[in-house]
């Protein structure tokens, strides 16, 4: 059994909104404190889609990490890193590809979305298509038990978790696992080794999940147990193989989405996004110039908060009471819409106060920001490199 890990990665796309920060990076926040985070900036994810011009993806790198230092993920909590330092990703990708049918990736749902979405690019291409085994290999190599996703990713994890059952059936089979199982189980003692044998067979013949788990729960108690033998007994319980690679999770997010100030999905292509370091002046102006109930033509025309980008945003940023009175304000008239927009603007502000704090440090001293990722590159790469050294093993590469 490996331990949690959380693994999430973000395509390089420069400076970002409200949008990201209150759809993932807020959630990056809160779990960086539960559990061992790894959090990588996807570059050649970037490439899969803008291959013909790489030159912004340097800059739009930097930027980006740090929005994450501003938003408050904290490298002492989680490791921070870019994918193309740690080059085990590409070999961990390409051996995944050995053994991937191709209808797996054709039938991955975002893959016909995207080729028509961004239907102004030649994407026919070899990368395109691979890019969710690539995602595969970047969760996979760090044994990752978790991945935070949002409904429309959950296709993806479930392919991952096909790809290492697939690895795992393929070349988990370690010389002499039966045996060297069979005397690991002699290891905790009799009472519990024949408890062991029982909860197996009721999984393994009957399909008892809960004989599974409570056979887990006794190796994870099991204190006299090697971590190779603990491994073996793991593999011995779901059937005769060993896990190279394990099935990560999707952690659904229940991120609140942020609209764009026109209501449509918030993107800097679209114009209608808040930058997450945006200057006080312009996010006040683009949010006074938000559209509002097109129906709502005079100060004393009754509104329909149902129809106004602005309400999504109290829905995001207003408590309970500031709410009523916007949605009693707006059905009655008794309020303009430059007065319902001002706390929207006040939250807005106070959120941003303590990123453009924190960022402050990292625009005087980019050397921070560098170190910071460094420090993660390098850590990562351990772990990517232990994996590694398992894959190549099993698949007879280890010479
Ligand atoms: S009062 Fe508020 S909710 Fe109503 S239309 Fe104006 S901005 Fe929108």
């Amino acid at each position: 059994m490996y331990p949690d890990r959380v693994v999430s990665g973000m395509r390089p796309t420069g400076a970002l909104h409200l949008g990201h920060y209150h759809g993932a990076l807020k959630n990056w926040v809160r779990l960086q404190s539960e559990l061992p985070c790894l959090f990588f900036v996807a570059d050649w994810h970037a490439l899969t889609t803008h291959y013909d011009d790489p030159s912004v993806i340097e800059h739009s790198t930097w930027e980006m990490v740090i929005d994450w230092l501003a938003a408050g993920v904290d490298p002492s909590q989680s490791t921070l890193f870019i994918q193309s330092r740690v080059p085990e990703h590409a070999e961990l990708h390409l051996l995944l590809s050995m053994a991937t049918p191709l209808g797996w990736l054709e039938r991955v749902p975002t893959y016909k979305d995207q080729q028509e979405k961004l239907n102004d690019r030649d994407l026919a291409t070899y990368g395109f298509l691979g890019y969710p085994l690539l995602q595969a290999a970047d969760v996979l190599i760090y044994r990752a038990s978790q991945v935070p996703v949002g409904e429309d990713q959950i296709p993806h994890i479930e392919m991952m978790r096909e790809i290492s059952r697939r690895f795992n059936h393929l070349y988990g089979k370690e010389k002499g696992f039966e045996e060297k199982a069979r005397e690991a189980v002699k290891k905790l003692g009799s009472k519990r080794s024949k408890l062991y044998f029982e909860l197996r067979t009721e999984f393994q013949e009957q399909g008892n999940e809960e004989a599974l788990e409570q056979a887990k729960a006794m190796l994870d108690d099991a204190q006299n147990l090697s971590m190779i033998d603990r491994e073996r007994l793991f593999g011995y319980l779901e059937g005769s193989r060993k896990l190279i690679l394990t099935e990560p999770q999707a952690l659904l997010t229940d991120a609140s989405r942020l609209p764009g100030l026109d209501g449509a999905k918030m993107s800097k292509s679209y114009g209608n996004a808040i930058a997450l370091r945006e200057d006080k002046d312009s996010v006040t102006k683009k949010v006074r110039t938000m559209p509002t109930d097109p129906q709502r033509v005079r100060r004393t025309d009754a509104g329909d908060p149902g129809k106004c980008p602005v309400w999504q945003f109290h829905l995001v940023y207003s408590d309970d009471a500031t709410r009523q009175w916007a949605d009693k304000g707006c059905r009655s008239a008794g309020i303009g819409c430059i007065e319902c927009k001002q706390p929207v603007i006040d939250a807005i502000l106070k959120e941003q106060q303590p990123m453009l704090e924190r960022a402050q440090q990292y625009l005087d001293d980019p050397s921070l920001v560098r170190a910071i990722i460094a420090d993660g590159c390098d850590h990562a790469r351990k772990l990517a490199q232990d994996t590694m050294r398992d894959v190549r093993e099993a698949m007879g590469l280890g010479y």
